[in-house]
């Protein structure tokens, strides 16, 4: 937490950093390089490797919700409140709002963004549940992509039935038993997406312990099963298809074509406004002195990009996805849990679109990271071809021998054109 603040706070009391100021110089650039170059990429690794750690034992905001929690009104979760669609909602805006201000650039927008959710992460804390994480359970903008990433972890808290039934829970009556922060139902839990891994819950009443496990068997035999349209947001449009655009759309030929289109069209039409309007540094990018000024046709062209990225992933990606569903079964139910083969292919294409970010940043200093491009392309074929395995598996459980393969065929298609 104290890390947390003053990488987040000083930073705003200090001058923009120039190009003769370096990560290990300059505390803007080490908070922008431990805020996107580390923090944000390895917490999406490392959630994929041993699960929501980064939840449950370390993250600041869920940790001072519980503080404000323990000490707040405890009022009852409103119903609004448990709409399953949130965590795409807040993912989604916050990441468009954040490429608007230039987040990833600049101390102000990081501190707006950063600080604003933790404050109303503690609002929410002090006002519902007691010694809860709501937030992080309902609300938390990246909740919804750790709880996806963190399916294909090899790592769980696994509980065994027939212990659980066996012994009777031995806690004090008078005291509560686990307190399980993210209001995960610790009995009848299946697989890690809900689960923070904080560990309380660990051997209560003998029947609960840190394994390993399959993740493939949880997608195709476990929580999989059970995915929503909300999971399948998440990843196809959103993930496969929001966040790339997202994170390139600066270089983007699109973007390149489309701004000179509308800059094109303001001239002819004399509409001066969206070409020099300034608008505040909180609504749009506005660094005069760093030479960064976004203007409106900017940002018009940046929202038509994410938008076409986020129509194509939805096309290449659930066009066969309803095909394989509608040989299949024909249920929406399956076309979600097919969807969620697409987990690992998202997972490694969010991270190594994180890690351009990483390798620019030490690449602006000097720091060239050798085969970065060939290891990044290695990682996301590889969970590419995970995905395809996993599909394979998804259509054998609901149709066996040539209607499995046709199916994984159209998703395979859909696989290779992304
Ligand atoms: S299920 Fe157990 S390990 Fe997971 S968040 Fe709840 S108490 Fe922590």
């Amino acid at each position: 937490m104290v890390a947390y603040v003053i990488l987040l706070a000083v930073p705003l009391l200090l001058p923009l950093p120039t190009s003769a100021d370096f990560i290990w110089s300059n505390l803007t650039r080490f908070a922008q390089f431990a805020f996107w170059g580390i923090w944000w990429p390895f917490v999406v690794l490392g959630t994929a490797l041993v699960g929501r750690f980064w939840c449950g034992l370390l993250c600041p905001e869920g940790a001072l919700s519980e503080f404000a929690s323990e000490r707040g009104a405890g009022r009852a979760i409103p119903t609004w409140m448990k709409w399953s669609g949130w965590p795409v909602v807040s993912f989604v805006s916050t990441t468009v709002y954040g490429q608007l201000t230039s987040i990833y650039q600049y101390p102000k927008p990081a501190a707006l963004l950063l600080g604003g959710s933790t404050f109303v992460a503690m609002v929410i804390g002090a006002r519902y549940g007691k010694a809860k994480r709501v937030w992080c359970r309902f609300l938390c903008p990246v909740s919804g992509v750790f709880g996806l990433v963190g399916k294909i972890a090899p790592l769980h808290f696994r509980v065994e039935p027939a212990a659980w039934r066996r012994n009777p829970d031995q806690s004090n009556p008078q005291k509560a038993g686990v307190n399980c922060a993210p209001l995960v139902p610790i009995k009848t839990m299946q697989g890690a997406s809900a689960c923070h891994m904080c560990g309380r819950c660990s051997s209560h009443r003998g029947a609960i312990r840190l394994a390993w496990r399959k993740p493939a068997s949880d997608i195709v035999h476990g929580s999989g099963r059970a995915a929503t349209w909300w999971d399948t947001v998440l990843i196809v449009p959103v993930l496969l298809g929001l966040v790339p655009a997202a994170l390139k759309w600066s270089s983007s030929g699109v973007f390149q074509v489309t701004r000179q289109w509308l800059i094109e069209v303001c001239l002819n039409r004399h509409w001066m406004s969206p070409l020099s309007l300034r608008l505040p540094w909180w609504i749009l990018t506005n660094y005069p002195s760093a030479s960064d000024v976004m203007t409106i046709v900017d940002a018009v062209a940046l929202l038509v990009v994410i938008a076409a990225s986020t129509a194509l992933a939805s096309c290449m990606f659930l066009v066969p996805l309803a095909c394989c569903s509608f040989i299949l079964r024909s249920r929406l139910q399956v076309l979600n849990h097919l969807a969620q083969a697409l987990i690992p292919i998202a997972a490694a294409s969010l991270f190594c679109g994180l890690l351009s970010l990483t390798i620019s940043q030490l690449r602006s200093d000097g720091i060239i990271v050798p085969h970065a491009d060939l290891l990044r392309a290695a990682a996301v074929s590889a969970a590419g071809s995970w995905s395809v395995a996993l599909s394979f598996k998804i259509a054998g459980v609901y149709r066996r021998h040539l209607w499995r393969q046709l199916a994984t065929r159209f998703q395979w298609r859909g696989s290779r054109c992304f």
